[in-house]
């Protein structure tokens, strides 16, 4: 029998803890248009989703809404090949097909991941950056639900109890990204994980610095209304519906 450091019964508890939604707008509504209708985060052409083992086994046990994902091209090929041996990357039937329950952590985090800072701690969340121009999330942080952030917090800190190789992945993703960060000169914006925003300035000690939300930057086709609705036109997409309440457009 395989042995795992988590279990798929360790990734049962942690789904039941994880269902918060990650803002009260459903952005799928915003980046679809601009990916022929689909949410860019649900299709494997933007994001492939890696999952451990462990929980591709309870997936399965659950559902068939995942299978693996068979790279169709050299570089597709490559990313899958340098998976660590415990995880691997999948697949599903689509966003007209998602089980909410069955969703992966992948999934339920999307587009963020835990910031570690220099010191190796775990203060709050940030995103993969790589998604900037696609995630409309990433330019519009001040939607994200406090009870997200707690939710996901909580997860990832099991999920580094009972794997330290979790934690050391994200502490070199986050040292990657104050790398390429402090290149282009940028600031990383960071949500913190007891409330707040924050900015990690290029070439800093890497402490955080408050500040708003709206000091945080837009991307692409999220700078403006005006760009927005040209990008959609561009891409022979339909504009989502006015919001009836509580929700304004970038
Ligand atoms: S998280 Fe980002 S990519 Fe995924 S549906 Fe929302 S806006 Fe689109
Ligand atoms: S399970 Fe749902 S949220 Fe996850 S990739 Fe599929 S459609 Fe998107």
């Amino acid at each position: 029998m395989t042995k795992y450091r988590i279990t798929p019964q360790d990734f049962a508890k942690l789904y039941r803890g994880y269902d918060a939604n990650l803002a009260k707008v459903d952005c799928g509504r915003k980046c679809a248009p601009l990916n022929n209708g689909q949410p860019v985060c649900c299709t494997t052409d933007n994001a492939i989703p890696v999952v451990e083992r462990a929980e591709f086994e309870l997936l399965k046990s659950r559902t068939d809404l995942w299978f693996r994902y068979k790279p169709n091209d050299a570089a597709a090929r490559k990313i899958v090949n340098d998976l660590p041996r415990s995880s691997c990357a999948v697949e599903c039937k689509g966003a007209a097909f998602c089980e909410r329950d069955n969703r992966t952590i992948a999934c339920r985090s999307f587009p963020f991941f835990p910031y570690i800072n220099k010191q190796g701690e775990f203060v709050g969340l940030t995103y993969y950056w790589v998604f900037e121009d696609r995630c409309w999330i990433i330019s519009n942080m001040q939607v994200v639900e406090r009870s997200f952030v707690e939710q996901m917090i909580a997860t990832f800190e099991r999920i580094f109890k009972l794997d330290e190789n979790e934690f050391e992945t994200m502490k070199d993703h986050s040292a990657s990204m104050r790398r390429v960060f402090s290149r282009h000169k940028k600031f990383i914006p960071v949500i913190g994980r007891d409330g707040g925003y924050f900015k990690v300035m290029p070439h800093s000690d890497g402490s955080l610095k408050p500040c708003d939300a709206d000091e945080f930057r837009k991307f692409g086709p999220y700078k403006s209304e005006t760009a927005y609705i040209r990008a959609v036109k561009e891409a022979g997409g339909t504009l989502p519906p006015a919001p009836k309440r509580g929700y304004l457009a970038p």
